[in-house]
């Protein structure tokens, strides 16, 4: 029997609503995760793991990073996110530092937070450029709710973390909330979330809300109004985060139906999203997923009156 082809750690460049053409970079197992969010676009997985240790071996992440590097696609940032919360990959620092030894491309990592609650406080991280970290919830009660941790993990030690990481790392912080109707987003609760980004201090908060199909069906977005009175309470520093809406990927991809397929392994997307991130039109894109859904290797899901396509 033919071994199984390894893992590919890295996907896109995908089109990010904030970093560009962001090189996506999935260092875990699938859902290795200290938490169960409401809103993940992984799925539900009722388990959760605060385990550190090498998942996958740092030469080999090294070596996909920089194939992908050398493929000659625009790449404006390495983004860790994808299958869990990176910072459980107890190799994450000497990954950024590889990456940085092979390119001046931008490191940023997207993190529930979970980590910097312990004593390394973020060790690992202090050489990326941005840091994105999720503070969904400022008590207790919400933070059960919305993020569904790990046990022993509190609201106030990841906020007490937040703010000792803030003193010693030198990059920027952009603090993203997820907002999800009825859960994390009745006012009381935004002007406690305002008291923890006022001791933060970080570079920006980005509001977010559940723009792609979540975990569970019954987390819903807000509407632009109701973003928009949560970042007045938010303050200052407070956005929501715009639309993507960055020039055409200049090359398609050799194999388009493999890409397609690859791209939406890691998140559901739009027919828009698709066309940006493999450097298509629209048309050929749709044609592509009308051929695939089929062949029944794709299906299309409508949340919030959007239509998006995930494998079958
Ligand atoms: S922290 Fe991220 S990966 Fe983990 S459950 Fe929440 S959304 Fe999913």
């Amino acid at each position: 029997m033919k071994p199984a082809p390894p893992k590919a750690l890295t996907y896109g460049p995908v089109p990010s609503r904030r970093l560009g053409y962001s090189l996506g970079l999935d260092i875990l197992p699938f859902k290795t995760c200290s938490m169960d969010c409401v809103y993940c676009q992984l799925g539900a997985c009722g388990k959760t793991t605060v385990r550190r240790r090498e998942y996958i071996p740092v030469r080999t992440v090294l070596a996909q990073v920089r194939r992908a590097l050398k493929s000659g696609a625009r790449i404006d940032a390495v983004t860790f996110s994808g299958s869990g919360e990176p910072t459980l990959h107890s190799g994450i620092g000497r990954i950024i530092a590889g990456i940085k030894r092979m390119t001046g491309v931008k490191v940023v990592v997207l993190t529930n937070s979970s980590t910097l609650a312990g004593r390394a406080n973020g060790r690992d991280l202090l050489q990326a450029d941005i840091v994105v970290p999720s503070l969904d919830a400022a008590t207790d009660p919400v933070f059960a709710k919305v993020n569904r941790p790990h046990a022993g993990i509190t609201a106030e030690a990841i906020i007490d973390g937040l703010v000792r990481f803030r003193r010693r790392f030198q990059g920027r912080i952009w603090l993203e909330v997820m907002l999800v109707r009825g859960i994390n987003d009745g006012p009381a609760h935004l002007r406690k979330l305002r008291e923890a980004v006022e001791r933060i201090r970080p570079d920006r908060v980005q509001i977010n809300t559940v723009v792609r199909p979540p975990a569970e069906p019954s987390a819903r977005p807000l509407t632009a109004a109701e973003l928009e009175r949560a970042r007045k309470i938010l303050g200052p520093t407070a956005e929501i985060i715009a639309d993507f809406s960055r020039g055409k990927q200049p090359a398609a991809a050799p194999d388009a139906s493999a890409a397609l397929l690859a791209a939406l392994g890691r998140r559901p997307m739009t027919a828009a999203d698709l066309a940006r991130s493999l450097g298509l039109s629209k048309r050929e894109i749709l044609a592509l997923t009308r051929r695939l859904a089929a062949a029944g290797a794709i299906c299309s899901v409508r949340h919030a009156g959007i239509v998006y396509y995930e494998p079958a």
